[in-house]
């Protein structure tokens, strides 16, 4: 049971590749990992970024697939439209499912993913993505859709579906209420994962952390509507059991 993810280095170890492959160790998955981009990160946010050149992406997304079984690819950090090109080529080129976090903004306010980078999202990643995992933020940016309610999350969903994407999960967490609402929307239907709100200021890589436990479990054989619930308790559970180290916000996954 092996996964590949293609996403940014956190020096904090909390969000990116570090997250990703914690979690594939977690729930029994080797993790194999090709580095987008490097980030001088701690808890209080991104001191810097240091991306890898489109060659030696491609480098090492080739090292990887032409040697090693993978059963699944996530995406995390992708930058520009440069390394977006790249992973869209590669990924053509096999029929591994592919869940790709639309990650734009961290939690501190930068951007891990350059303006010019969303339109070739859209239209060269999306198009052959099994799952996409946007929070409210990002789903506005895909969409151009300012979103406030269930309705608009539905119009939403049914917009990025029609970009490509099998099954898209629209995690509600930014949104206010007693529960975090996540939607799974497909082309036939759709179904609600809701968890009582946690109040932590402990969520950093909340979002690398569920896509990545989604990936491993579509490594390890599951269905795709059970990777997703079985990651959905998963991250709840990582949420309840936070570390609390620096001053800003804590890494979720830490699991105890
Ligand atoms: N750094 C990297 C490399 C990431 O991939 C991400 C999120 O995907 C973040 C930072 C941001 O994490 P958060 O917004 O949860 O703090």
């Amino acid at each position: 049971m092996i996964a590949l993810t293609i996403a940014g280095s956190d020096s904090g170890g909390g969000a990116g590749i570090q997250a990703d492959i914690k979690t594939f160790q977690e729930l029994g998955v080797f993790g194999t990992t090709a580095m987008t981009a490097l980030t001088a990160q701690n808890t209080l946010g991104v001191h810097g970024i240091f991306d890898v050149t489109p060659e030696f992406l491609k480098q090492q997304i080739d090292a990887v697939l032409s040697d090693i079984d993978v059963r699944a690819i996530k995406t995390g950090m992708l930058f520009s439209a440069e390394l977006i090109n790249v992973v869209a080529e590669g990924m053509k080129m096999q029929s591994i499912p592919l869940v790709v976090d639309p990650v734009m903004i961290a939690k501190g306010g930068e951007s891990l993913l350059q303006e010019a980078a969303v339109e070739a999202l859209k239209t060269k990643l999306l198009p052959i993505t099994t799952i996409c995992t946007p929070n409210i933020p990002e789903a506005e940016v895909l969409t151009g859709m300012t979103i406030n309610n269930e309705s608009d999350i539905k119009q939403a969903a049914k917009k990025i579906l029609a970009m490509g994407v099998q099954y898209v999960v629209m995690k509600g967490g930014h949104l206010q209420g007693e529960f975090s609402k996540d939607i799974v929307y497909w082309r036939g239907g759709y179904f609600t994962m809701k968890t009582p709100r946690v109040e932590t200021k402990n969520t950093h890589g909340t979002g690398c952390t569920f896509s990545a436990a989604i990936t491993a479990n579509l490594a390890k054989g599951l269905s795709v509507e059970e990777a997703i619930i079985e990651a959905k308790k998963f991250i709840q559970l990582a949420i309840l059991t936070p570390l609390s180290i620096g001053n800003g916000h804590g890494p979720t996954n830490h699991f105890a």
